[in-house]
């Protein structure tokens, strides 16, 4: 692969500011999921390099804590006008690494430096409060950082899933130690690479790339330094996280599994909900936590919306990601796409039709035909488990208290959408909704300026907006008392 800049091709662990190999010099592949080449042998650090960069954490952060907020600010400004200066290698790190399309991969590398440029500003901006006073007494509520955060991040988006925690980390003052998914280290790499080109002072943002989650996990979640850990990815792990947390009383910010409906109703526009579906599905192939995973539509508009919805998946490119003409990628691995066909086929022998697609591809073992199902029930897999694929399934609903119903039908609650031109309908549906986020008439719902996150077993905390630094932040009572003596 060639760079504008190869020396944004890190394989080393980054840790307390500089790079090294793991201690006993292993390594870890790191494949193209598209043509299944070998792309980097990457540092498979364990126990010892995780406890070495959180005790650098705690000791950077110590200073870096006291700076003005200005002074944070401007370092990671710095960092924001690196990353889009570097736009176009970061951008085909991922595209190599994870598999979306080149454009997807531009936007998240501009999506992840909006939180850097949101945070490093809002740093500036951590108010506390006065109470009420009485005659001798003064009471305050300051907010400080809370201190070491532990990272964890997934593969669907290696770059915006980090920047959106380690800015509001850093702005406040907190240091913070991150483990990579082992399927797409090289865009963390690459961004910490940034990071210190940019002046973040040693130990202060160190990245451990390992194939061994569970060891490095189980350090960051019971090492009495870390006072916090964020994390994104399935529901399944973050349970598992938040026991080992438990032990020593850890905060934590989940941002999990979703199921997300998309509500059409008759007297949606058409047209405006099947583009919104269709960008929603099959973004980065299926896989994000907030797509579409159950299309859900009225009875009157079901035959209109399931025609126009297929005629336009018909005309999708899958391909390499680099390559310009490609609409849509692979999925992750060869084994994600034995998972989604399990799916399919287990909704096809309870009665499913496929509409389009419905098998494995032959463009290679990460490819998986786009798929729309319908004759689809609420008791089939693709209705209760999350897709994370190419496959839509398109349901049918006949009155708005069914919609809701099957909607709410889920134990997930991270973003649902709905199109309806009706006001009133708009807003008893998105407040009926047990979802952490609503799209009304638009699915592309998240920038830095809104709270993302979930409720239910989709998660806890948010990220992104004023309200994401609440996460990286301790409240602390001050009473100042004796004033009358
Ligand atoms: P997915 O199935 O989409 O890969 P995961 O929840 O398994 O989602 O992965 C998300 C992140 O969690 C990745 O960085 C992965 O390495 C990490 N992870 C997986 N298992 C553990 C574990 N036992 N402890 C800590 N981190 C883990």
């Amino acid at each position: 692969m060639q760079l504008k800049d190869n020396s944004l091709f890190k394989t080393q662990a980054f840790i307390s500011g500089e790079w090294a190999n793991s201690d006993n010099n292993e390594t870890f592949p790191v494949y193209n999921p598209a043509t299944g080449e070998l792309l980097a042998e990457v540092a498979n650090v364990g126990l010892n390099e995780t406890r070495r960069a959180i005790k650098s954490a705690h000791t950077a952060m110590a200073s870096w804590r006291e700076l003005p907020a200005k002074a944070r600010c401007d370092i990671l400004e710095r960092w924001h006008t690196l990353m889009l200066e570097n736009v176009e290698d970061l951008a085909l790190l991922m595209t190599a690494e994870q598999g979306k399309p080149l454009f997807e991969s531009r936007g998240e590398v501009a999506y992840g430096a909006s939180f850097i440029k949101w945070f490093a500003e809002e740093g500036k901006r951590v108010y506390g409060d006065t109470m009420p006073a009485t005659s001798d007494r003064r009471s305050i509520a300051i907010k400080q950082p809370i201190g070491v955060v532990a990272a964890i991040t997934p593969w669907n988006f290696p770059n915006a899933m980090i920047a959106r925690k380690v800015a509001p980390a850093l702005a406040v003052g907190c240091a913070m130690v991150l483990k990579p998914a082992a399927e797409t280290p090289l865009s963390a790499l690459a961004l910490v690479e940034l990071a210190n080109r940019a002046g973040i002072p040693p130990g202060l943002f160190s990245v451990l790339p390992t194939s061994d989650a569970a060891t490095v996990g189980n350090e960051m979640t019971s090492n009495t330094i870390v006072k916090k850990v964020t994390f994104t990815g399935s529901t399944q792990v973050g349970k598992l996280l938040m026991k080992q947390c438990a032990d020593t009383v850890k905060r934590t910010s989940m941002e999990l599994g979703g199921n997300a409906p998309i509500i059409i109703f008759d007297d949606a526009d058409l047209d405006l909900a099947v583009s919104g579906a269709l960008i929603s599905k099959y973004r980065n192939s299926g896989q994000t936590c907030i797509c579409a995973n159950r299309i859900i539509v009225q009875a009157g508009i079901y035959d209109a919306f399931v025609k126009k919805f297929v005629a336009a998946v018909n005309k999708f490119t899958i391909g390499n990601g680099l390559d310009d003409k490609t609409s849509h990628g692979p999925v992750i691995t060869a084994k994600a796409t034995i998972e989604i066909h399990s799916k399919v086929q287990s909704a096809i022998a309870e009665g499913a039709v496929v509409e389009t697609g419905g098998n494995f591809s032959e463009l290679g073992e990460c490819f998986y035909q786009p798929t729309v199902l319908t004759n689809v029930n609420d008791q089939m897999r693709v209705f209760r488990e999350e897709i994370f694929g190419p496959v839509a399934p398109i349901f049918k609903f006949s009155t708005e208290e069914e919609a809701i119903a099957m909607a709410n039908d889920t134990e997930f609650g991270l973003a649902a959408y709905l199109y309806t031109e009706h006001m009133g309908r708009c807003w008893r549906v998105s407040e009926a909704l047990e979802y952490g986020m609503v799209g009304v008439n638009e699915t592309a719902i998240s920038s830095e300026v809104i709270p993302f996150g979930g409720v239910k077993e989709s998660g806890q905390g948010r990220e992104g907006s004023k309200y994401g630094l609440d996460d990286y932040l301790e409240i602390k009572y001050i009473c100042i008392g004796g004033l009358q003596r």
